[in-house]
């Protein structure tokens, strides 16, 4: 489903992604574990091209994300759609704060999804009561905890139907006792097939719910594999064995 090839990318003089080569097919869920700095977030921001990138290719079913055949940079309504395939939900939730639960989620729906405003109103109360919030669709960002929030951004990101759902980090802002909430909807969504690529620091629910992790390390995938053989082998990998070794 998604196929990045030799993808390279460079803020300055400094390459932060040196040939990256990942796929993922339908169905996987793949984390992506690996150092701060290391070029997690700028992989997740080339797939849905929030970043441009300096080489290489980016295809979702085929379909190059940001550019056409011609490798000309597609227009904005074009590269909306395409994006659309790719549902991103961030770490710092990014929900329109003057908008209900509810408009957050619609919003994608009628202007990329070009549903009436009936529909995408009847998707978004199924979403956001699919991640526990159908009693909060009328509440604003604010009046909602952070933990709630962040459902109503994976609600918001599934509701387009995404082909693969991108997760950055979407925990790391949440205070402790909200972790687990969020986690148990990504539970739930890899347990109905949702592919999804996620960057996560939580190690053991990435050894939980991942079908492959992904380690990268100065801009490269330094080690990939099924988690328990991932974990396994970190003993002849001494920065995998050296990043694990924080989480003991
Ligand atoms: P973290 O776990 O801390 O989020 P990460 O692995 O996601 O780290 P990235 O956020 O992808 O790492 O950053 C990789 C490198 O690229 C870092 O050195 C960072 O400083 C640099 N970088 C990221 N975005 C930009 C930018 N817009 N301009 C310049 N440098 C950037």
């Amino acid at each position: 489903l998604l196929t990045i090839r030799d993808l390279k990318k460079s803020f300055g003089r400094t390459e932060v992604l040196k040939s990256i080569d990942l796929d993922v097919g339908r169905g996987e869920v793949v984390a992506v574990i690996g150092p701060s700095g290391s070029g997690k977030t700028t992989l997740l921001r080339c797939i849905n091209f929030l970043e441009t990138y300096d080489g290489g290719s980016v295809r979702i079913d085929g379909a190059e994300v940001g550019y056409t055949e011609g490798r000309k940079r597609r227009g904005e309504r074009a590269l909306a759609r395409m994006r659309a395939e790719t549902g991103m939900v961030f770490q710092s939730f990014n929900l329109f704060p003057h908008l209900t639960a509810a408009q957050n989620v619609m919003l994608g729906l009628t202007k990329v999804r070009r549903k009436t405003k009936a529909e995408a109103r009847e998707i978004a109360g199924h979403w956001l009561g699919r991640v526990g919030l159908g009693h909060k669709a009328e509440a604003l960002p604010s009046e909602l905890s952070g933990g709630q929030q962040q459902r109503v951004g994976i609600a918001r990101a599934v509701a387009m139907e995404p082909k693969i759902l991108l997760l950055d980090e979407i925990t790391s802002a949440l205070d402790p006792e909200l972790v687990g909430e969020v986690l148990e909807v990504v539970r739930g969504l890899a347990a109905e097939g949702m592919t999804m690529l996620m960057v996560t620091h939580e190690i053991a629910f990435a050894r939980d719910a991942s079908s492959r992790i992904v380690f990268m390390a100065d801009g490269t995938i330094a080690a990939e594999g099924p988690p328990v053989e991932l974990i396994a082998s970190a003993e002849a990998n001494p920065r995998l064995f050296s990043f694990l070794a924080r989480f003991r």
